[in-house]
């Protein structure tokens, strides 16, 4: 979809967009120098987002820690990135629970995008193509698309659905594009790219509904994501389907997780867990849940009807030909821990993971591989479960707990081949298991499938780098760019924008406070006969030495700008007319007796300087720098290298003594 399309489309004001609170919170997500205290205030101004997303952050840690309770936990357990989307999915569920589009079934649309973000961040928690709190923003936004669609066309989107079910076999998209000139999928990439999601997540949101092969290379970050997303699309399919429908839908979905490396037995759990999830968060965010029945039921009435010869261990898709004699050295090479108080089990494992390549540590039991962990940290342990001192099983949950060991890839040894085993093993922590007595073969194949996600990870890690200093970078040049705006290069002063704002707070905390402020305007006298005497240069030198003599003679408080060719303006904060004139004084005389060596010559200047006080009689600043102007007129008029304030003139008669003079 092309971008001035879209931006007609937005200009329109009609596309979902993110409201109130969420709107807030999203701004605030984008500023630089944030601090979580006051990201943390403004969404506390919102209690059903705050209660949403300390529970993200809970289903997030899965027991790994001690649970959130504060929005501040929640922060530090949810990146900014999930924050801003997580505001931004809430929002809109708040916002299009209802809408005008009859045919639309909103309902569904909500209940539908839940389960799909779940699933999404479960199946990411064992494919690690993402962090799990991004890839439950991005499962519930993947089909806004619809959502717009019937925001932008109610009438003629009720229709086109409607004539959808009843054509049954077209697809939906085709249907959209030939209405529309666009389809659902290409309006969603369209607008998750507005919101700033990144480029991978929008790639693998425009291709997860294609019917036919998704064309990314496989195995990498999109083909993950983009399975990923069918995948907990099929999951939502099966929980929404009509409960007689639902063994049949059951195969294809077996499919795309082996596709994954997801064995059936766990991705059965995972998708029990899904639906587990669904009821909690239905209840929330008020959005519809419906009862399921467990999974593997589904699978078996699905197995009963249709008997196939699949076994229940599907073997991750790749690394199947690695067969440990003909296993080429891994590129670079992984650190691998071995925990396991046999040492033949122990050896046989060496000998494997040396001949593919890899650096191999031993410990013996759990207590001293949990030591060697931290000290080594290693990308990949394999962990027997029986174990004196610490089991495998308390070792993996410590390392959970540690921000090293989070990162390290668990691969579980067991004993038992039964399916409760599996599952307490993949809940505390483990990545994947492998059963004794050990195949090397199967063993090799398990390494590759482990070797390939701590790729996959430390791809994203290097992403995650490489835009934290971009990011870093970017805040500096702001910084220096914003400093070079608000300064004079020649006598390195703040300038006159700098001086606007600043004299504007100055007012502010006057008013505040009900204490006296004065300025001064200083102008240099005859100016422009240095320039024209000694040319251009010449009178750079004099302005800038001027300046410094200028500014070495005032206070500490007063803030001092170059606000015209020879021209400055000193803010005098809490400052009384009588102080503001002593100063200035001080200043005309050290102007006054400054020596200007050039080349042979020495050159000497004066300055003329207006004081005003404020008073009753201004509504604002720019009053009082003008009072102060109109006095530097008067000292110009007077004959010039003096002080004048015409405030004081008026109050005292036009006896009153003269301020400063020329010696
Ligand atoms: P007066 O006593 O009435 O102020 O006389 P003056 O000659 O100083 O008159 P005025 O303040 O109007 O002129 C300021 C001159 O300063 C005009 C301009 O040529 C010169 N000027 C402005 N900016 C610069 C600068 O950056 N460098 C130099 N060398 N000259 C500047
Ligand atoms: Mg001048």
């Amino acid at each position: 979809m092309n971008v001035s399309e879209y931006e007609r489309l937005k200009a329109t004001g009609e596309l979902p967009s993110p409201k109130g609170v969420a709107l807030a919170i999203i701004r605030k997500t984008r500023e630089e120098n944030l601090s979580l205290g006051e990201l943390a205030a403004v969404i506390k101004t919102d209690p059903a987002f705050v209660a949403r997303l300390i529970k993200a952050a809970n289903s997030l840690v899965n027991g790994a820690r001690r649970p959130a309770a504060s929005v501040q936990d929640a922060l530090m357990v949810i990146g900014l990135p999930a924050v801003r989307t997580m505001a931004l999915g809430f929002s809109l569920i708040s916002n299009y629970r209802n809408g005008k589009c009859a045919g639309f079934d909103y309902g569904e649309f909500w209940s539908r995008s839940l389960l799909m973000a779940l699933a999404a961040q479960l199946i990411t928690r064992r494919t690690r193509a993402a962090p799990a709190d991004e890839a439950f923003c991005l499962g519930l936004l993947a089909t806004v698309g619809e959502l717009a669609l019937a925001t932008l066309y109610p009438e003629e989107y009720g229709q086109l659905l409607k004539e959808h079910r009843a054509l049954g076999g077209v697809s939906l998209k085709e249907l959209e594009g030939r209405r529309f000139a666009m389809n659902h999928s290409e309006l969603a990439v369209a607008m998750l790219s507005d919101w700033q999601l990144p480029d991978v997540f929008c790639e693998a949101v425009g291709r997860f509904e294609e019917t036919q092969e998704i064309d990314f290379p496989e195995g990498g970050r999109e083909w993950l994501l983009a399975h990923m997303l069918a995948l907990a699309a099929q999951i939502s399919g099966v929980c929404l389907a009509h409960p007689g429908d639902r063994p049949s839908l059951m195969p294809m979905l077996l499919e795309r997780g082996a596709l994954l490396g997801l064995d059936e037995v766990s991705l059965l759990a995972l998708c029990d867990q899904v639906v587990a999830e669904w009821r909690v968060w239905g209840a929330l965010l008020s959005v519809g849940s419906a009862e399921v029945p467990p999974f593997a039921d589904l699978a078996k009435v699905a197995g009963d009807r249709a008997p196939s010869d699949s076994s229940l261990m599907a073997v991750p898709s790749i690394g199947l030909d690695g067969s440990p004699e003909t296993a080429t050295a891994a590129e670079g090479g992984l650190s691998v821990i071995v925990v396991d108080d046999d040492a033949s089990s122990r050896s046989l494992l060496r000998g494997v993971l040396e001949r593919a390549g890899h650096r191999v540590f031993e410990a013996e039991d759990g207590r001293s591989g949990l030591e060697l962990a931290l000290e080594v940290q290693p990308q990949m342990m394999i962990v027997d479960w029986i174990m004196p001192q610490m089991d495998g099983l308390e070792l993996t949950r410590n390392l959970r707990q540690t921000r090293i060991g989070r990162g390290i890839y668990v691969l579980m040894l067991t004993s038992q081949d039964d399916d409760e085993c599996l599952i307490e093993a993949l809940e505390n922590g483990a990545d994947d298991f492998v059963t004794k007595p050990l195949r090397p073969r199967v063993l090799a194949a398990r390494l590759r499938a482990g070797q390939r996600v701590i790729r996959l990870q430390q791809a994203i890690q290097k992403d995650q780098e490489e835009i934290r200093h971009f990011a870093a970078e970017l805040a500096v040049t702001n910084r220096r760019l914003q400093q070079v705006a608000l300064t004079d290069s020649l006598t390195g002063f703040p300038n006159r924008r700098y001086a606007v704002d600043r004299i504007q707070q100055e007012w502010a905390s006057s008013t505040r406070t009900a204490r006296p402020m004065c300025c001064m305007v200083i102008d240099i006298d005859q100016f422009k006969i240095v320039n024209d005497t000694f040319g251009h240069d010449v009178g750079d030198a004099v302005l800038s030495q001027g300046a410094a003599a200028i500014k070495k003679s005032l206070r500490a408080q007063d803030v001092i700008s170059r606000t015209g060719g020879d021209e400055f303006l000193v803010i005098c904060p809490d400052t009384s007319m009588e102080a503001a004139l002593i100063c200035a004084e001080r200043v005309r005389r050290s102007v006054e007796r400054l020596s200007i060596a050039i080349d042979d010559q020495v050159l000497r200047v004066t300055i003329s300087v207006g004081v005003a006080i404020r008073d009753r009689t201004m509504t604002d600043p720019d009053a009082l720098i003008k009072r102060a102007d109109e006095s530097s007129y008067v000292a110009k008029a007077q004959g010039r290298n003096r002080v004048a304030a015409i405030q004081l003139e008026s109050r005292e008669s036009s006896s009153a003594p003269r301020l400063g003079a020329a010696g």
